[in-house]
């Protein structure tokens, strides 16, 4: 059942959004190598408790964290532990979301731990295609438009390159509960599935990996990884669907929270994931 949501509910959500990008802007900051991901997920957890929310993720379905925190070849669900100490040239996933008055976000990014530089072109390549992909998405998330139109605009940016995209793992409708209907494939032909409706909030989520867009199950039962070990990349803003356009809640300081009609008009820097700080 997909749910609308009121101008209210769009109020609050707009509030949880803007808490979780200000947590994310807070992490990427402190990224370093030598940070473990156990320290990522506490920082997270107190700076969104600190402003009165709750972690979505901690307790969820048992999940032990705040964040997902999923590295190199671990493409999402990945727990924060003291073991998993980070290394100049590493991709960190960070996953995360925050209840306010009982409305969820989620959102994820990709930083490349030491900066850019730290990583092979290509690695840079993915993390910044998958952004794109994210947009292009995003740009879709139209009323009027149907579900499928945002996956085929997710897909274009991944298949000129031969990445893997994952079809196991999807985006999905965000509210009172973390996934909501519909689901939100990164993979498939435009003009399919529910269309999409003023007052409708979705995570878009594409997940791109450098080889096989296989997937595989680590024994801790959550980490989910490529199936060829290579590197996946993971971007995610919760949108909702508005008579004006896509409205991005989750949206950083360095993004538009209202993107116009193409890629052209959402900044260079910010789909290329090079902005002021580096892909980092
Ligand atoms: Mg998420
Ligand atoms: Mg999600």
């Amino acid at each position: 059942m997909i749910v609308r949501k009121s101008a209210s509910e769009l109020a609050t959500m707009a509030e949880t959004g803007a808490l979780i990008a200000e947590v994310h802007e807070m992490l990427r900051d402190a990224l370093e190598p030598g940070m473990s991901t156990a320290d990522l997920d506490r920082m997270a957890e107190e700076a969104i408790r600190a402003r009165g929310a709750t972690p979505s993720f901690k307790g969820y379905r048992g999940f032990p964290g705040s964040l997902c925190t999923s590295v190199n070849e671990q493409i999402v669900h990945g727990i924060p532990s003291d073991d998993v100490v980070l290394r100049a040239g590493d991709l960190i996933k960070i996953d995360a979301g925050s209840i306010v008055d009982g409305y969820h976000s989620d959102s994820a990014v990709t930083w490349i731990v030491g900066g850019p530089e730290a990583a092979p072109p290509a690695v840079r390549d993915l993390v910044a295609r998958t952004r794109a992909g994210l947009w292009a998405g995003i740009l879709e998330a139209r009323a009027g438009n149907r579900v499928t139109d945002i996956s085929a605009a997710v897909e274009a940016l991944a298949l000129p390159h031969g990445y893997g995209v994952v079809r196991e793992y999807v985006g999905h409708g965000v509210g009172r509960a973390l996934h909501e209907d519909p689901q939100v494939p990164n993979y498939g032909r435009a003009g399919r599935g529910p269309k999409l409706v003023p007052g409708l909030v979705i995570a878009i989520e594409p997940m791109f990996n450098l080889g096989t867009a296989e997937t595989a199950v680590l024994d801790d039962d959550w980490t989910v990884v490529t199936g060829d070990g290579q590197v996946s990349a993971h971007w995610e803003h919760t949108v909702a669907i508005t008579e004006e356009g896509p409205w991005v809640l989750t949206a950083r300081s360095d993004e538009p929270a209202r993107p116009l009609e193409d890629l052209a008009s959402v900044p260079e820097a910010t789909l290329l994931g090079v902005d002021a700080q580096g892909v980092r």
